[in-house]
């Protein structure tokens, strides 16, 4: 099964009908096979260790404030898979992994898959970002994943390599920031030189650009796991980019 990162934007791209959305449908068209499951990695949650969620029928979390009505109406009822998050937890140590009953979907997950298994057929089942790991060590876990690859299972990293909310511009239409375009660039550039060190040492290679495109990492971070649980000899293709309210890159990639 093919990995896909995927820069998710604002929630409102969850009802919405534009280029990106339709490109997240079609991508999900053309893989080889439905997924057996999806392990989703959202910037959207951060725990404090390594979580995996093991409820049967994860709830749908509205994680965000003013937004319109229609946007909290959203429900996103896909099953989760306790067979899968058993499965995750077994992969690694004793205790490096633990099952989180409590956390459902968030938007980070279901702002993407409503457009990708509109049905909601799918199981999905989130990996917390441990607020503890270095990008080294994110990277590290995300190769521990690579056998679900085997197994049907979609790894789908979601973020933003460029997610800047303090310098963001809500007008639509705002033309990207010089840093960001340039950052987004380095990034697409490390990916097709499969120069994985570059993208984990972002922050001393790209300096200023860096700073200002990843003021805080939760965004980035998931990029990590796409690219930690492809294998050299796979392409790389980027089925979405672009750049929404001047400081956010839609960029969205898939390895396989
Ligand atoms: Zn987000």
């Amino acid at each position: 099964m093919p990995t896909w990162f995927v820069g998710h934007g604002s929630p409102m791209n969850a009802i919405a009908d534009n280029d990106f959305t339709r490109a997240l449908s079609r991508q999900a068209a053309l893989l080889p096979a439905k997924p057996t499951a999806v392990l989703c990695i959202s910037a959207h949650w951060e725990a404090h260790g390594t979580r995996v969620t093991t409820s049967p029928a994860p709830r749908t979390i509205h994680d965000f404030r003013g937004f319109p009505p229609e946007l909290f109406a959203v429900e996103y009822p896909a099953p989760g898979s306790p067979e899968l998050a058993e499965r995750v937890r077994l992969m690694f140590d004793e205790g490096q992994v633990q099952g989180d009953a409590r956390w459902g979907l968030d938007h980070g997950s279901w702002s993407l898959l409503r457009h990708m298994y509109p049905a909601a057929d799918v199981p999905v089942v989130q990996l917390s970002l441990d607020r503890g790991l270095n990008p080294e060590q994110h990277y590290a876990l995300a190769r521990g994943l690579r056998p679900l690859r085997e197994e049907g299972v979609l790894i789908l990293g979601s973020g933003n390599i460029v997610h800047s909310l303090p310098l963001i511009q809500w007008s639509e239409d705002a033309p990207p920031y010089d840093w960001a375009v340039e950052f987004d660039a380095a990034i697409r550039d490390f990916l097709l030189a499969r120069n994985h060190v570059g993208l984990m040492r972002y922050r001393e290679l790209l300096g200023r650009s860096a700073e200002l495109s990843v003021p805080t990492e939760e965004h980035y971070l998931p990029l990590l796991y796409a690219a930690g649980v492809h294998r050299d000899d796979e392409p790389l293709s980027f089925f979405y980019e672009g750049m929404q309210n001047a400081s956010i890159s839609m960029r969205s990639l898939q390895f396989g």
